[in-house]
C-alpha cells in the first residue's frame, strides 16, 4: 500500500521579510557608501525576490574593518576571557530562543529543506557558540602556552551552502580568542547573517565585535586584501581559495581554507545494507548534496553492489522532492540557475562519457531551480564525473574488489576532505582510516557534525581545521 502525504509546510508569518539596506558595523545597521549598490536575493525555489540588500564596497570594507579594529583594541583583546565567554553564551541562547525564524528565513534564501534548517543548521550553529563560549575562559589549558594571545581582526568569506552555520563555524572560535571579526556572507544566502547581526544587538555585543558586510565576489575580494586584516578564514570554492593563498601570501596574514571534496563512501560486501543505504543516501543526498564533505563517490565491492544498487533505488523512489518549507521534504532546491547549469553540465559529462543515468520517478515544480536525486553507474576512474565536484544531488557509482583497491581508489583524487566506510570488522575501518588521505573518516555513519571535532581538509581541500581544540590554533597567535 502506498501512502499519501499531506502537504504540511511550516508557516512563513514568522519571518519578518524587508529590505536589508544596510550593512551591520560598529553594532549598528548603516547605509553603503561611495561605490556600493544593492542587489536581491530570492527564494531558489520559487524564484521571488527576498530581499533588496546592500552591497558593500571599499569605503563600506574599510568602515568595517576600522570598527573590528576599534574594537579589538579597546574592549574585546582586553576583557578578561570569562566575560567574553559571557556573550558567547548569550549569543547561543538568542539562537535557540530564535530558532525558528532562523530556519524559515534559511530555507527560504537558501532552498534546503526545513527538516534540515530545523533539525540541523541552527542547532548546530547554537551548539558552535555553547561549545565556544566554554573555551573563553580555559585557553591558557587548551595547550597552546600558559596565556596564548588573538590574532587581531579575522576576514571572513563565506558560502551559501550552510549559511548561518559556516558563519558559527567562523564566528564563535574567532570571539571566543578575543578576536574582532568582519564577515562576508554569500551572495545568494545574505539574509541569516543579517538577523544573527540583529542578535548580535540583542546580545548586547560590544558594537565593533562582529561587522557583516554583504556583497557578491567583489566585496569578498576587498575584505581578503584589506591591509587592515590579520586573518583570512574563508571557505569555498577551491579556484577561489588559491585566489586568496596567493593574495594573502603577500602578507604577513594568517589563513586557514576550507575549499572542495570529492568524498568516497566505501561499502565493504560485509555491511549492512539499509544502514549502508541510508548513509550513501545522506552522504550525497542531504542539502542537495551542496556539501563540501558529501560522499559523492559509491566505491562498492563489487560482490554486494547489485543488491547495494537494488536497494539504493528503492530507497531513492521514497525520496520527496518539492517545497522546501513542507516538513516532509527530503530534496530541496538547488541554490542558484548558476549552481544547476554547472550540475547539468557535470551530468550531461557523465552521459557523453558512457555511464549510465538513473533518477526515480519525480515531478520537477515549474519554477525556481531544480535537480532530481540522481545515480550514475558505470562510471571510471577517468570520467569527469568521478574526478569533478559537482556539488549537486549525483552520485557516482564505482566498484572495487580489495581493500587496498579501495583504498587507492578512494585516494585517487586532488582532493582529501572526507571519507566513508561501512564493514562490520572493526579492525578493517581502522586498517582503512590509517590509509586514508583524508581530514574526516566516518565509519558506518556519514556527515555526522560536532563542535568538539576538527573539521578540514588535505591537498585541494585547503588546510587548518574548525572546530575542537585543534580549531583554536587558527584564532590565536601561538606560532
Ligand atoms: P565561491 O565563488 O568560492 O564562493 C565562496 C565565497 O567566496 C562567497 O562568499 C563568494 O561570494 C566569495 N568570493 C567569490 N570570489 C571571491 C574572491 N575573488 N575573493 C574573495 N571572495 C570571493 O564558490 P561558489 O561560486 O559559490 O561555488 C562554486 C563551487 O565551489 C561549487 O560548485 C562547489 O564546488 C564549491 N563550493 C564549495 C564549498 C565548500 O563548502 N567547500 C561551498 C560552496 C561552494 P559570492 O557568493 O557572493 O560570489
Ligand atoms: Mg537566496
Amino acid at each position: 500500500m502506498k501512502f499519501e502525504y499531506a502537504p504540511a509546510p511550516e508557516s512563513r508569518s514568522i519571518v519578518s521579510l524587508r529590505d536589508w539596506n544596510g550593512l551591520f558595523i560598529g553594532g549598528e545597521f548603516v547605509p553603503g557608501t561611495g561605490g556600493s549598490g544593492v542587489f536581491k536575493t530570492v527564494s531558489p525555489a520559487t524564484e521571488e525576490v527576498l530581499a533588496e540588500v546592500t552591497s558593500a564596497g571599499a569605503e563600506d570594507v574599510d568602515r568595517a574593518v576600522a570598527a573590528a579594529r576599534a574594537a579589538y583594541e579597546r574592549t574585546w583583546s582586553v576583557m578578561p576571557g570569562r566575560e567574553r565567554g559571557k556573550y558567547l553564551f548569550r549569543i547561543a541562547r538568542i539562537l535557540q530562543e530564535r530558532s525558528r525564524e532562523l530556519a524559515v528565513l534559511e530555507t527560504l534564501d537558501n532552498g534546503k529543506p526545513i527538516r534540515e534548517s530545523r533539525d540541523v543548521d541552527v542547532p548546530l550553529a547554537a551548539a558552535h557558540f555553547f561549545y565556544h563560549a566554554g573555551w573563553s575562559d580555559k585557553l591558557s589549558y587548551a595547550g597552546y602556552g600558559p596565556s596564548p594571545r588573538p590574532l587581531g581582526v579575522a576576514g571572513q568569506v563565506i558560502p551559501w551552502n550552510f549559511p548561518l552555520l559556516m558563519l558559527a563555524w567562523k564566528i564563535a572560535p574567532a570571539l571566543a580568542c578575543g578576536n574582532t571579526v568582519v564577515l562576508k556572507p554569500a551572495e545568494t544566502t545574505p539574509l541569516t547573517a543579517l538577523l544573527f547581526a540583529e542578535i548580535c544587538q540583542q546580545a548586547d555585543l560590544p558594537p565593533g565585535v562582529v561587522n557583516i558586510v554583504t556583497g557578491a565576489g567583489d566585496t569578498g575580494r576587498l575584505l581578503v586584501g584589506h591591509p587592515g586584516i590579520d586573518k583570512v578564514a574563508f571557505t569555498g570554492s577551491t579556484e577561489v581559495g588559491k585566489e586568496i593563498a596567493r593574495t594573502c601570501a603577500r602578507s604577513r596574514r594568517r589563513l586557514t581554507l576550507e575549499l572542495g571534496g570529492k568524498a568516497a563512501n566505501v561499502v565493504f560486501d560485509d555491511a549492512p545494507v539499509d544502514q549502508a543505504v541510508e548513509g550513501i543516501v545522506n552522504g550525497i543526498f542531504f542539502n542537495q548534496g551542496h556539501v563540501c564533505c558529501a560522499g559523492s563517490r559509491l566505491l562498492v565491492q563489487e560482490s554486494a553492489a547489485e543488491d547495494v544498487l537494488a536497494a539504493l533505488r528503492r530507497r531513492m523512489a521514497t525520496l520527496r522532492l518539492g517545497d522546501p518549507l513542507d516538513k516532509n521534504t527530503d530534496v530541496g532546491a538547488i541554490n542558484s540557475a548558476k549552481q544547476l547549469a554547472k550540475i547539468r553540465t557535470l551530468a550531461e559529462s557523465g552521459d557523453a562519457d558512457g555511464a549510465q543515468r538513473w533518477s526515480p520517478p519525480c515531478v520537477l515544480p515549474d519554477r525556481g531551480f531544480w535537480f532530481p536525486p540522481t545515480v550514475f553507474t558505470g562510471v571510471s576512474q577517468a570520467h569527469r564525473i568521478a574526478r569533478e565536484e559537482i556539488f549537486g544531488p549525483v552520485l557516482s557509482v564505482l566498484t572495487f574488489r580489495t581493500p587496498a583497491e579501495a583504498v587507492e581508489k578512494a585516494n585517487n583524487t586532488p582532493y582529501g576532505l572526507s571519507a566513508g566506510v561501512w564493514t562490520e570488522k572493526g579492525s578493517r575501518i581502522l586498517w582503512m582510516a590509517g590509509r586514508l588521505r583524508a581530514g574526516v573518516v566516518w565509519a558506518n555513519t556519514f556527515n555526522r557534525f560536532d563542535p568538539s571535532s576538527p573539521f578540514g581538509g588535505y591537498k585541494e581541500s585547503g588546510y587548518g581545521r574548525e572546530g575542537g581544540r585543534h580549531g583554536l590554533e587558527a584564532y590565536l597567535d601561538v606560532h
